[in-house]
């Protein structure tokens, strides 16, 4: 890659940015640490907000939003055009603060960066996503037309796994509608966070429509009660998405929470065995498995299958490159985010092995680079529906070899588990392609394809305990999500005065 932009290890203090400009936070804030996880030390703190901090920030946005929801969408798409052109212009500066405060590898982030600004020319395109319907004559001269107006203040509430790509899955829709919106990112990696206001502002976007306010707990507790705030967007693990839908809807909002998953992967017996061992390789343990559609569970169907697959993963494993994401040649995974998750997904080896399941690959004995939050790929075979291996969301570069005597019971396996964010179906045979597609409890589903995230025209959501919420993120669910639909009825009678009517008007 290019020269640095940043030293490795430059001690930042990062605030918030509010009213169109980078602030420090209050006196006697509340402080968080960032570290650079490959180098295992600390690059600087990030403040915490308090509620009285959020509110100013949401009172900020919604005097903002009054002028920029009456700006026709034609000039508020201009404003996402030329983001768009930054974003191009800043691509390795983005992925670089991506690489510097997650870990993974810069061309993955670099590919982050690319998801997120499809969102951002989705978004070009609202005055033909909210241009509404219009039915003429609906009676004798009586004409029906709806409009999708901005909902008012929204907010995101955002993981530590994507800091460009899931704040650019809500603010480009939610901007381009017309609304303000206020970004609290993740208090792990909140650096892109900034930058994204930074390049909005660049952008025209006029002062206090997009805000970041970094925090915790407390700041997104403000936020979910705030009552000028109007819309939510979470995307975090299950346990929280839960608490934002209810605290969220008790407090009058629309609310849409993406959760946690555990993405299954049912390999056929006629499966290309080394595509797909190729495919689950880069499923399972890019990111070091931080993704929510990464395939964290193999359903191989029958013994020999079963067999062939553990046996090419194995032989993967043996090779697969762990460091720095940003040294040369880049490694095929990074660090985990922090050293607590780290020895949290260590943990789960231990747990597994004390379950009865068969520890194939263990990535502690991995050869790892320096003090970093480094761990290897490690494989589980054996494992079995019940085990917490299977039933949690480990969330990081452990795969799980679940077998399945046939296609009934791979498929049962997947729909008794609580999670439906993605899932696929590696195979030849179409009819058995045709019948997990129709059958499968889950929001996304690749047929040879591992990890089948939707583009930026559809939406992306999961089923059951994947989402709280009724609509999906980005896409034509994003301008459902972002807008409130009014239906006007008009009638302009033509000069004869038919005096009042006392009972229902039929047409
Ligand atoms: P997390 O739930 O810990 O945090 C997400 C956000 O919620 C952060 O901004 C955090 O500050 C905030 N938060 C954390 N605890 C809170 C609390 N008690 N009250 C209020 N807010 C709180 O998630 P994470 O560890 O940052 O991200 C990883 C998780 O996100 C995984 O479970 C992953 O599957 C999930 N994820 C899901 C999707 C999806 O589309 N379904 C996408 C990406 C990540």
């Amino acid at each position: 890659m290019a020269t640095p932009i940043q030293s490795q290890t430059d001690q930042r203090a990062i605030g918030h940015f509010v009213g169109g400009q980078p602030v420090p936070g209050a006196e006697g804030t509340r402080t968080a640490a960032i570290y650079n996880p490959a180098l295992g030390v600390q690059t600087g703190e990030v403040a915490l907000a308090s509620a009285d901090e959020v509110n100013a920030a949401v009172e900020t946005a919604a005097q903002a939003q009054i002028a920029w929801g009456a700006t026709p969408p034609l000039r508020r798409a201009r404003v996402m055009f030329r983001f768009k052109a930054l974003i191009e212009a800043n691509h390795d500066r983005l992925a670089e603060c991506i690489t510097r405060e997650h870990g993974k590898t810069f061309s993955d982030a670099k590919g982050e960066v690319v998801r997120g600004l499809e969102v951002v020319e989705f978004a070009c395109g609202i005055p033909h996503l909210i241009k509404g319907e219009y039915s003429p004559s609906v009676g004798t001269g009586v004409d029906s037309y709806s409009m999708q107006q901005p909902v008012g203040v929204c907010a995101g509430i955002t993981p530590f796994n994507f800091p460009v790509m899931v704040p650019l899955w809500m603010a480009p829709v939610a901007l381009a509608c017309g609304n303000s919106f206020i970004l609290k990112p993740s208090e792990k990696d909140p650096s892109a966070g900034m930058l994204l206001a930074e390049l909005l502002q660049e952008a025209g976007l006029p002062d206090g429509v997009f805000q970041v306010v970094n925090g915790d707990k407390e700041a997104v507790d403000a936020l979910l009660t705030h009552p000028q705030v109007g819309a939510i967007s979470f995307v975090g693990s299950t346990p929280i998405a839960r608490y934002i839908y209810e605290t969220g809807a008790h407090h009058g909002k629309r609310v849409q929470a993406l959760g946690g998953a555990k993405n299954h992967a049912v390999v056929m017996p006629d499966a290309d065995m080394e595509q797909t061992v190729d495919a689950l390789m880069g499923a399972a343990y890019g990111s070091a498995g931080e993704r929510c559609m990464a395939i964290s569970a193999a359903v191989p169907v029958g013994e020999e299958t079963a067999d062939r697959l553990v046996a090419g993963l194995k032989q993967r494993l043996e090779s697969l490159t762990v460091g720095d994401g940003l040294a040369d040649p880049e490694p095929e995974m990074g660090p985990l985010v922090t050293a607590e998750h780290r020895d949290k997904v260590a943990g789960y080896l231990d747990i597994g092995t004390a379950e009865g399941a068969e520890l194939v690959v263990d990535g502690r004995q991995a050869s790892l680079p320096g003090e970093g939050f480094f761990i290897g790929g490690s494989l589980f075979d054996r494992v079995r529906p019940g085990m917490r291996i299977h039933s949690e969301e480990i969330f990081g570069p452990v795969l799980s070899v679940v077998r399945a005597a046939d296609f009934e019971a791979a498929l049962g396996i997947v729909n008794a588990h609580p999670f439906g964010n993605g899932t696929a179906i590696f195979t030849r045979d179409g009819d058995a392609a045709r019948s997990f597609g129709d059958r499968v409890q889950a929001g996304m589903v690749g047929v040879n394809v591992p990890i089948p995230v939707p583009m930026a025209f559809h939406s992306f959501g999961g089923w059951k305990e994947s989402r709280f919420g009724v609509l999906h993120a980005h896409g034509p669910d994003a301008v459902r999500f972002y807008t409130q639909m009014k239906t006007i009825t008009q009638r302009w009678p033509k000069g004869v005065r038919e005096g009042s009517a006392f009972v229902m008007p039929t047409m």
